[in-house]
């Protein structure tokens, strides 16, 4: 299969005669052809089961010499005649992120493999998800849907494992009215303020929460109603039992076997300080170095590209090519409007919560409006592409999710495609439209069309824009001395930035050990050339945008204006300005426990709304 030629139109599923192959992505639940997507997120490409294809195993599929799936795949994306490949790369680091490896024979004992309706967390997942195996419906094996699900949370080393029962405890309470939910557990030690407040969230919203002596203490049996029984010891020491019609497990996590065979070949030893390793340039994140939640995985994914940036500082560009200038059509904004509107199922986050048929309708009868079509994802760029290549539009608007999070997509899709990008219009009908009104399809859907009118007719007054090239200034103000500011502070510098550290402190390391890392973080610091420190000071006004902030700083004996790219913020979370307010001037928010609120709808917790500031 050529990926690059794939455009997931799925021609080749309808020609393909072997059906019925289990998908492992759902954990067998549901099947495809022999012919199949892995999974149903982009980007999504073909691929071939060489253990069900005829024309593998036989030599020959259909009566033609040719198979029916390379007969109707227009790209030509369909190559028998491919070999594995032994690709070479010559690159400056390497960075591990292999995940982690379920570990099932642990919960035979909780009769897995067993009982049909005793499920791994990860398979329930799978029902929760509106692109799984049931279309997000909760469906025991014979079809019929719970009215109790137990969650057996069978491993206390990390919380996380006891967080993704409470998260798919409350996906179950919203999905079913009525559910009866409870979550089996031993003590927890909530690794951070956030977990307890979602799990006290979820015991008021419902779920029901059964503290246990020991793990060891649980048992499972099947009855003659079809029903489990689950007995265990409270924390009272007392035996008791409840009955489900579904047990759901929490799975331990292992290194993951290809994780394992890469240790082994690079021969790294398998103990990790932190993100490095034992070779230099060889770094690890998530799940390789512990189990931990997306939101850590990524803090650790920054702190590795951090890392290797500073290795690599001095390639820096030194093999940067700039794209060819693109061809774009010729726009003028005399010219009559000929919009294309491509509106996005987001799988069955848009098209499950709107009629879709009724959007379609009302948007094609608005002014200018040429063609409405309907995509499965539009982030996959397919039908942007096709339908721009026509060349019969230019505008386009799409219906999909916020901008937020994909205009950059959207926009290389359009000038991939041909077409100025500040000629495309988003509209937002997922984030401000199908989750905020998910519980009123009608409503939810003339929500969409007073949007998507409003975008149609912003999209008809677009203008071709040329970027604008604004100088940046490539340096950095910390704010804050503390080690998170220290150690910020020695990675920019060793990538060659100029820094600015305002510490209100005037001699807090001084007192310290010579080994503690403040202390040597901070002696590190005061000898580079590419760092001022300004010791005992404070924050003044700040004005300006990304790349250009204009700051006072207001030292013991004299205030100084700098001029910055960009602010990270490491004060501690009492500090809080009053005289000079520079918070309010970079719009940051605080929440009650005084802790800066990062971005929204962004999943990197680090990055605040204003850009160019970091916490
Ligand atoms: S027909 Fe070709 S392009 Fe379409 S999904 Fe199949 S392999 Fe990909
Ligand atoms: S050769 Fe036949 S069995 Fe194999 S993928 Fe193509 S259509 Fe399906």
């Amino acid at each position: 299969m050529d990926p690059i030629k794939c455009t997931a139109c799925t021609d080749c599923f309808a020609a393909c005669p072997v059906g019925g192959v289990p998908m492992d992505f759902n954990f067998g639940r549901s099947s495809s052809k022999a012919i199949f997507f892995y999974s149903p997120f982009p980007a999504r490409k073909a691929l071939i089961n060489s253990q069900k294809c005829e024309y593998i195993i036989k030599g020959k599929c259909g009566e033609k010499d040719v198979p029916p799936c390379v007969e109707v795949c227009k790209p030509q994306a369909i190559d028998f005649l491919q070999k594995p490949q032994e690709i070479e790369l010559n690159v400056g680091a390497v960075v591990l992120a292999c995940g982690a490896d379920e570990k099932k024979s642990a919960l035979y004992e909780y009769g897995y493999g067993k009982y049909s309706n005793v499920l791994t967390s990860l398979e329930f997942e799978r029902l929760l998800s509106g692109l799984g195996p049931t279309s997000g419906v909760i469906k025991k094996n014979d079809g019929t849907i719970p009215k109790s699900i137990v969650f057996i949370n069978t491993n206390n080393s990390s919380s996380i494992y006891f967080m993704s029962l409470v998260a798919e405890a409350m996906g179950s309470i919203e999905k079913i009215q009525g559910i009866n939910v409870f979550v089996i557990h031993e003590d927890i030690a909530f690794q951070k303020d956030s977990y307890e407040d979602y799990y006290k969230k979820s015991n008021e919203l419902g779920v029901q929460y059964i503290r246990i002596e020991s793990k060891g203490s649980v048992k499972i049996n099947d009855e003659k109603d079809g029903n489990l029984n689950i007995s265990y010891i409270n924390k009272n020491k007392k035996e008791e039992n409840i009955k489900a019609d579904m047990v759901v497990l929490s799975t331990p996590l292992n290194l993951s076997k290809s994780a394992k065979k890469i240790i082994e070949i690079s021969g790294i030893e398998n103990k990790f300080q932190q993100v490095c390793t034992s070779l230099e340039g060889i770094y690890i994140c998530g799940n390789m170095q512990s189990i931990m939640g997306i939101d850590d995985t990524i803090i650790q994914a920054c702190s590795v590209a951090s890392h290797i940036s500073e290795v690599l500082s001095s390639a820096r560009q030194s093999e940067t090519l700039l794209p060819p200038k693109k061809e774009l059509m010729v726009v003028n904004p005399e010219n009559e409007p000929s919009i294309e509107v491509v509106i996005c199922e987001c799988g069955l986050n848009i098209a499950g919560l709107l009629n879709i048929e009724e959007l379609v309708n009302y948007t094609s009868s608005l002014p200018f409006v040429k063609q409405v079509e309907v995509t499965p994802f539009g982030c996959d760029g397919v039908k942007v592409k096709e339908l721009l290549q026509t060349k019969k539009f230019n505008r386009i608007v799409m219906g999909a999710c916020s901008p937020k999070t994909h205009e950059i997509l959207f926009s290389i899709h359009c000038e991939n495609a041909g077409l100025n990008r500040f000629l495309l219009e988003i509209v937002n009908i997922r984030n401000h439209c199908t989750w905020v009104h998910s519980k009123n399809k009608t409503e939810a859907t003339e929500k969409a069309k007073i949007l998507m009118k409003m975008g149609v007719k912003r999209a008809s007054l677009l203008e071709p824009l040329e970027d604008i090239i604004i100088p940046i200034n490539q340096s950095c103000l910390i704010i804050g001395g503390n080690p998170a500011g220290l150690a910020c502070a020695s990675k920019l510098a060793n990538m060659g930035f100029k820094i600015y550290l305002v510490k209100s402190e005037i001699d807090l390391y001084n007192a310290l050990d010579d080994k503690s890392l403040g202390k040597k973080l901070m002696n590190d610091l005061t000898h580079r050339k590419n760092i001022k420190i300004y010791k005992g000071s404070k924050i003044g006004n700040i004005k300006g945008y990304i790349g250009n902030y204009d700051i006072e700083v207001i030292a013991p004996d004299e205030k100084e204006q700098i001029n910055v790219g960009s602010i990270a913020i490491a004060t501690n979370k009492d500090m809080k300005e009053t005289e000079t307010d520079w918070e309010k001037d970079l719009a940051l928010q605080r929440d009650e426990r005084n802790f800066f609120i990062p971005s929204i709808g962004i999943l990197n917790l680090m990055d605040t709304n204003t850009e160019g500031v970091f916490i």
